[in-house]
C-alpha cells in the first residue's frame, strides 16, 4: 500500500503514521524525521536543513526529493510505505510521480488531516517526543503517565525547538501557500480523501483505516 498522510503541521500526522506502521507493517517516511536526524549527526544535510527549520521554512525541493528518492528505492519499501509531510509543494508532487513511476510504483491515496489553523498552534506548542523512540505525545491531549517521561520505553521527553508560537505561525503560513494547493492537485488525481483530524486521536486512526478499506 502505497499512502501519503497530508495534512498542516500539528495536524497529527506523525500520531497517525505511528499507528499504521503497527497495523500494515509498511514503513513511515516522514522528510522533518529525517532532517532532524542530519541535524544531530551535524551532516551537510543537516546543515542545510537546520537554518529553513528554525524559521519554519520549507527546505528546498532539490534537497528534499533527493532523500526521499533515495529512501523510497531501498528493500523495504516494495511493498508499500506512507510518506508523512511530503510532499509538500506542487513541485515535489511532481517529483514523486516520476521517482514512483522510476520504480515501477503507483499511488494508492492520499489521506488528509484536517484541523482548522487555530487548533494547531496549541497542539505544536504542546507537543512532547521521546529522545529514544520518537513517540509523540501532548501536555494536554496525550499526556504520559509520568511527567516528560515516555510511556514506551522509560525515554526523556523533549520540545522540538521549532514547536513555539512565532516559528508555528511562519509554518501556518508556508502551509496555506505552498501545500494547501496540493488537495486540489490529489482531488484532481482521484485518489484524494479528507479525514476530520479534530477528533481524539483513537477515532481519527479507525477513520483512516476505513478510507483504507
Ligand atoms: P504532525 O506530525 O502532523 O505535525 P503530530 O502527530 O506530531 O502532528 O501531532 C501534533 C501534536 O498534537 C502532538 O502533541 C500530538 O500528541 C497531538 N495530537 C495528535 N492527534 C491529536 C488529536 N486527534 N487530538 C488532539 N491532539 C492530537
Ligand atoms: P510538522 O508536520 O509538524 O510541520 P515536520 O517534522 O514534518 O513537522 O517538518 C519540520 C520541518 O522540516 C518543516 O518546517 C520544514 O522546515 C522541514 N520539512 C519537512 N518536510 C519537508 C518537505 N517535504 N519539504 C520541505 N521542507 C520540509
Ligand atoms: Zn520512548
Amino acid at each position: 500500500m502505497q499512502l501519503i498522510l497530508m495534512g498542516p503541521p500539528g495536524a497529527g500526522k506523525g500520531t497517525q503514521a505511528a499507528e499504521l506502521v503497527k497495523k500494515f507493517g509498511i514503513p513511515q517516511i516522514s522528510t522533518g524525521d529525517m532532517f532532524r536526524a542530519a541535524v544531530k549527526e551535524g551532516t551537510e544535510l543537516g546543515k542545510k536543513a537546520k537554518a529553513c527549520m528554525d524559521t519554519g521554512a520549507l527546505v528546498p525541493d532539490e534537497v528534499t526529493v533527493g532523500i526521499v528518492k533515495e529512501r523510497l528505492s531501498k528493500a523495504d519499501c516494495a511493498n508499500g510505505f506512507i510518506l508523512d509531510g511530503f510532499p509538500r509543494t506542487v513541485d515535489q508532487a511532481d517529483a514523486l510521480e516520476k521517482i514512483l513511476s522510476d520504480l515501477n510504483m503507483k499511488l494508492d491515496r492520499v489521506l488528509n488531516i484536517h484541523v482548522p489553523a487555530e487548533e494547531l498552534i496549541e497542539r505544536a506548542v504542546g507537543r512532547r517526543i521521546c529522545k529514544s523512540c520518537g513517540a509523540t505525545y501532548h501536555v494536554k491531549f496525550n499526556p504520559s503517565k509520568a511527567e516528560n517521561v515516555c510511556d514506551n520505553c522509560g525515554g526523556e521527553l523533549y520540545q522540538r525547538a521549532d514547536d513555539n508560537a512565532e516559528t508555528m505561525k511562519n509554518r501556518l503560513s508556508v502551509y496555506e501557500a505552498s501545500t494547501r494547493p496540493l488537495i486540489e492537485y490529489y482531488k484532481k488525481a482521484g485518489k484524494y480523501t479528507e479525514i476530520d483530524g479534530r477528533q481524539p486521536i483513537s477515532k481519527v486512526t479507525a477513520d483512516l483505516e476505513a478510507a483504507l478499506r
